[in-house]
């Protein structure tokens, strides 16, 4: 076939990557841009599969789609929601374990036929090749350390180890040296290209740099780690699509590396941090506090009590909303106060509340809640104070006003400004921490009503309280 119509596919692919992508940027829009994305995806692998030599290796390329593709179906089908953070974590790992695989395939096949790859010049292709290696093994264990801290754990002997945050002082400067290392090795392999040594040292160095630069962010600054290890696999693979000249894996590789980047900044922002504040600031880690003071529990009938009335509830869905699935729920009892009081509902929606961004747009958008009901953090704010009640299910960190106070793992993060309600309802199963492992004040105070218990067996008690008022 002519080698243009092999263009023409990954151009084809290249659009609908862009298009969908796009598309991503709107919840309404978003599952025809995942389904756009898949098609580009498609059409870029059936035309390598066209291009390359297909008779050298069928059972080989056939054997790998198969694996993957089962492998692929079976995680995406088995993950529940709330395991989506750890499952992009593993991806981004994978892919760019991928990209550096493919990078060192070219330096054997390079040095075995003693030619540069693609005609590239020989210092482009060895820099190219040592970027691939640096950032790609760095994002495999970087996303595997994420990962295990997104789980929170193991279950080792029967007995639940918590991953440990580890971040010394004295390691900010090991991790500089070591980049200087990394990138004076790659200098060396493009001075001595037959050496591989070289290269076998540089891929210890960089899965050693991926585990130091994560091992030590703990409190609430994962979700930044996690879309900076993404966009860190896209680039990756834009440098491996340029070592085999592939255009598709460069344009796409990009996209991924400056999407994941945006969304770095977002989050960043997101956290009033800055992305070199979260790499080389470690803020005490994730260790759970001890809590030690108590609070009685109120009941679903008190509550309803409290709700009727009340002009205007800001609804505030967090984690424990996703692990209870209780979105179904939560919109049942947002209908029930404006139909039977009269209510405004509206909701406050934190950018990093759950375990990914856009968790509770997502999980709302399942109930078939309006989307001009959610409410972005900056806009309800001013709002609270007027609020009748906020009502807090499963969320935790996100309105934890000790991040006001400047010390800790949440200092400085904005909160959705819930204590300021006229009262407050905390719908979660104990007085215990969030992800960020601080203890929450907004618990204890006079004008707070604690539920405990699962989210969804609340918010079904409390819908019935309210139907029997
Ligand atoms: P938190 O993680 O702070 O708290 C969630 C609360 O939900 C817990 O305190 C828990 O309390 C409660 N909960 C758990 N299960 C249930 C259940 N079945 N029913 C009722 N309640 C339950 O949640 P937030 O959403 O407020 O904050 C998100 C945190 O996660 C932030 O620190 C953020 O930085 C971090 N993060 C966010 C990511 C993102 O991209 N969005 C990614 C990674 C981390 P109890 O056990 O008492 O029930």
């Amino acid at each position: 076939m002519d080698p243009q119509w092999y263009q023409i596919g990954y151009l084809i692919s290249a659009t609908f990557f862009i298009f969908g992508l796009k598309m991503l940027g709107h919840p309404r829009t978003a599952p025809r841009g995942n389904q756009m994305g898949a098609i580009g995806m498609l059409i870029a692998v059936v035309t390598v599969i066209l291009e390359i030599d297909l008779i050298e290796s069928p059972i080989l390329i056939a054997s790998g789609i198969l694996i993957g593709a089962v492998i692929g179906s079976w995680l995406a089908i088995r993950v529940e929601m709330t395991g989506m953070p750890e499952l992009v974590a593993l991806f981004n790992g994978f892919g760019g374990a991928a990209s550096a695989l493919v990078a060192l395939a070219e330096i054997y096949s390079a040095i075995e036929s003693d030619t540069i790859p693609n005609g590239l010049e020989l210092h482009v292709a060895w820099t190219a090749i040592g970027l691939s290696a640096l950032v790609g093994w760095m994002t495999l264990t970087g996303s595997l350390v994420a990962f295990a801290k997104l789980k929170g754990g193991f279950n080792i002997l029967g007995k639940w180890r918590r991953f440990p945050t580890w971040g010394p002082s004295w390691l900010n400067p090991v991790k500089a040296i070591a980049v200087g290392t990394a990138l004076y090795m790659i200098y060396l392999s493009v001075m001595a290209p037959d050496d591989l040594e070289v290269i076998w040292a540089l891929i210890l160095l960089s899965c050693i740099l991926g585990v130091i630069l994560v091992l030590p962010i703990g409190g609430a600054d994962m979700p930044v780690v996690v879309s900076l290890l993404n966009s860190l696999s896209g680039i990756a693979a834009a440098f491996t699509g340029f070592i085999i000249s592939n255009p598709v894996l460069i344009i796409a590789g990009s996209l991924v590396g400056a999407s994941g980047l945006i969304l770095t900044f977002i989050m960043c922002k997101a956290m009033n941090r800055r992305l070199m504040d979260v790499l080389f600031k470690s803020f005490g880690g994730s260790e759970k506090e001890s809590v030690t003071r108590t609070k009685v529990g109120s009941d679903p009938d008190e509550v309803a009590m409290i709700l009727d009335g009340a002009q205007k509830v800001v609804i505030v869905p967090g984690y424990g909303m996703a692990v209870s699935q209780c979105q179904h729920q939560v919109k049942e009892f947002a209908d029930l106060l404006s139909e039977k009081f009269g209510t405004e509902v509206k909701y406050a929606i934190h950018p990093v509340a759950g375990r990914m961004p856009g968790h509770m747009n997502v999980l709302l958008a399942e109930a078939s809640v309006p989307y001009d009901q959610l409410i972005e953090m900056d806009e309800i704010n001013p709002e609270l104070p007027e609020a009748d009640a906020a009502v807090i299910i499963g969320a935790n960190d996100t309105c934890n006003p000790v991040a006001r106070s400047g010390e800790g793992p949440l200092a400085g993060m904005p909160i959705i400004d819930a204590d300021l309600a006229r009262s407050v309802v905390i719908i979660k199963r104990s007085l215990s921490v969030g992800y960020a492992g601080v203890d929450n004040d907004l618990f204890y105070m006079d004008k707070t009503m604690m539920l405990f218990g699962d989210g969804k067996k609340m918010m079904t008690e409390l819908n019935t309280a309210i139907k029997e008022y």
